[in-house]
């Protein structure tokens, strides 16, 4: 008899309420598909089957943050759930402030505008795109530094979140300290395949930057996960807690901006947290006008219970243990038949890399939108581009970045979906795949101006 697979993980809950899903037929999908501009951004959530799209705000809340949201204490000024919040962040995070905003991006708005002069240069880990938005409208310019592994879809080095020191000494040496206003450190680098930065670059990035007065602000928007992998890739850190890996890590960092709608298992809310005392007061000033009141920030107080509850959940080895877990299973699965994805599966997402998918389309046939469209016509699986499309356009020469990855992220909402789901969303790669020499690729018949991967239209060729 064959032996049984060991399993990689099962979910520490149970599940006590459920929500329904619509099954459609591909005739029903393809005419959704074309309706929606190939695009699937704009499909109607109620035309999806399983909703891979992304892991923002999509998390399933405990039966105890729930709970916490009718705990909720709407006060204009000074509500009790705050507190509980700013206590959390303290003790979990390790910064002294915390300033409460509706998501990630506004944290990003903030700190931008409050450390970027225009003609200044802010280098990161790949560029987040919000982040770098924010950025560019304060007047600065990104400069990427991760290192060059990190562009390598089949490198499997086991930190390819990581700075590359002599690109950021290089940068610095270039411009001169003055010129940079910060940098950018993302834990488990999104737009590299989910793939996190070790304890030792963030150690290095500090010590490279402290004797220039250079600030390093963390989007900690998946530090927890970065922190997961730490504890199981770095030497040193095997018997230490998440929760003491996540303090260490943030030690290296000024401030941190944060969309509580990943790590934080809510659906809405976000932070920025720091320690320089000038820079609160500025943001705190800032807050007001574009969020909120400083203890509210664009929040109901019951939003703020929730994230404040989720920050103890999701530090949990056993939800990590899962949540990254799952995502391994699906990834490990599809290497196993052969299917082209980034490695090292990484935190919250597979990457299909389209280039190997779909080689026989250009990059301006836009092969991961394409495998995108495709997969949910195939299966009703959302998925999202992260290629040429979501790299949008050069603010300087208006013509395309063209990125070296091409990939479609199946992105896993926590706590949502459970591992049949997972074996239908391998089964349903796997199909398009094997009529992959058949697809053709997509003509660009509408493209908003900022962020255009959101609303941008297609025709099939
Ligand atoms: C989602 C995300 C952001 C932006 O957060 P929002 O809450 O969506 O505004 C920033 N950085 C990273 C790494 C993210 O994943």
């Amino acid at each position: 008899m064959e032996k049984l697979e060991k399993r990689a993980w099962a979910e520490p809950f149970k599940i006590k309420v459920v929500e329904r899903l619509r099954m459609t037929t591909p005739e029903y999908r393809e005419r959704a598909l074309k309706e929606a501009g190939y695009n699937t951004f704009l499909l109607r959530s109620r035309d999806v089957y399983i909703d891979l799209l992304t892991d923002s705000g999509t998390n399933a809340m405990s039966d105890n943050q729930w709970a916490g949201m009718m705990l909720g204490d709407e006060a204009y000024a000074g509500s009790e759930n705050f507190y509980h919040l700013e206590e959390k962040v303290r003790q979990y995070y390790g910064y002294k402030h915390l300033v409460p905003t509706h998501q990630g991006r506004a944290a990003e708005h903030l700190i931008s505008k409050i450390l970027i002069k225009p003609g200044d240069f802010v280098p990161g880990n790949m560029y987040f795109t919000t982040t770098r938005l924010h950025q560019e409208l304060a007047g600065g310019t990104f400069v990427d530094v991760i290192v060059d592994e990190a562009h390598d879809p089949e490198d499997t080095s086991p930190f390819k979140g990581n700075i590359d020191l002599v690109k950021l000494a290089d940068l610095i040496k270039r411009v001169g300290s003055d010129k940079i206003a910060y940098v950018t450190v993302a834990a488990t680098v999104n737009m590299a395949g989910g793939q996190p930065i070790s304890m030792k670059n963030l150690r290095e990035i500090r010590e490279l930057t402290k004797p220039h007065g250079i600030k390093v602000v963390l989007d900690a928007t998946r530090a927890m996960e970065n922190a997961f992998f730490i504890k199981r890739r770095e030497p040193g850190f095997e018997s230490h807690t998440i929760a003491e890996i996540l303090l260490e890590m943030c030690s290296y960092s000024d401030a941190c901006t944060m969309s509580g709608k990943k790590d934080l298992l809510v659906n809405i809310g976000g932070f920025l947290a720091l320690n320089d005392p000038e820079v609160f007061e500025e943001a705190r000033n800032l807050v007001v006008v574009y969020e909120g009141l400083h203890t509210y920030g664009g929040l109901a107080g019951r939003d703020l219970e929730a994230m404040a509850r989720g920050i103890e959940e999701a530090v949990e080895e056993d939800h990590l243990q899962a949540r990254i877990g799952q995502v391994e299973y699906v990834g490990e699965r599809l290497l196993r038949i052969g299917i082209p994805i980034v490695v090292p599966i990484g935190g919250h997402a597979i990457f299909l890399d389209a280039r190997r998918f779909l080689p026989h389309i250009k990059q301006l046939e836009f092969p991961a939108q394409t495998l995108a469209a495709e997969l949910y016509l195939e299966s009703g699986i959302r998925a999202m581009e992260r290629g040429i499309v979501s790299a949008g356009r050069d603010v300087k020469t208006g013509d395309h970045v063209y990125p070296k990855l091409e990939l479609v992220r199946l992105t896993f909402p926590r706590r949502v979906y459970t591992q049949a789901h997972c074996d239908v969303v391998t089964e349903a790669v796997e199909a398009v795949y094997d009529r992959r020499k058949d697809i053709r690729g997509l003509e660009m018949i509408y493209e908003p101006k900022y962020l255009r991967f959101f609303q941008t239209r297609f025709e099939r060729l």
